[in-house]
């Protein structure tokens, strides 16, 4: 059944954590992970709002809020809870719920970024800068509105600069466990 509103989705918590553990449940409330997390100012749920709307079933509210988005994932909060909540990998895992459902996400370009970002990990097992940017500048729509501005070029000579100091390459490097970091990385159905 669609969940509409502000009715619970009873099995939304369940599901969560049958993808981590998350202990999820585990917490009290005590608002650690909100007052060290570095992204809060952009956000429109604070960490802990997250993890009790998680366990009130707010399914909806949670898949579409801003912060699963804006959560940069630096493990702040998940260092800071006394109650070994993991609320970093939970922000991850919501963010590939999100995805999974269809639910549109509010912070386009870093989805653009996300969803490239694991591509480009997916095809060589470790990042290969030299396609990550023009991927990225594809898919989000920049790439156009930086040759309609003209700015392409300030990209451009950037990207020769580090071409000359050998700190980008064209080519990528395949590692040779990069068959395993792709089964890691691949949708699960
Ligand atoms: S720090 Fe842990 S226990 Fe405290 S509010 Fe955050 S998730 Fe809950
Ligand atoms: S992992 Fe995300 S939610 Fe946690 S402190 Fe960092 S930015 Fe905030």
């Amino acid at each position: 059944m669609q969940q509409t509103g502000l009715s619970p989705d009873f099995t939304f918590l369940e599901r969560v954590e049958a993808a981590g553990p998350f202990h999820a449940t585990e917490c009290f409330q005590c608002r650690k992970c909100t007052n060290g997390c570095p992204a809060s100012f952009a956000m429109d749920l604070f960490p802990d709002q997250v993890i009790r709307l998680a366990l009130l079933g707010q399914k909806q509210e949670v898949l579409s809020s801003q912060t699963i988005w804006v959560c940069a994932a630096c493990e702040t909060c998940s260092t800071r809870c006394p109650n070994g909540v993991r609320i970093a990998e939970l922000m991850d895992h919501l963010k590939e719920m999100a995805v999974k459902e269809g639910v549109p996400s509010p912070q386009p370009q870093v989805l653009a970024l996300h969803q490239s970002f694991l591509e480009n990990v997916r095809l060589t097992g470790r990042v290969f800068e030299g396609a990550l940017l023009p991927v990225f500048l594809l898919r989000s729509g920049q790439m156009r509105s930086k040759i309609e501005k003209g700015t392409w070029r300030d990209e451009a000579r950037l990207g020769w600069k580090l071409l000359r100091k050998k700190r980008l390459s064209l080519l990528p490097t395949v590692i040779k466990g990069r068959g395993e970091i792709s089964a890691i990385l691949r949708p699960s159905k």
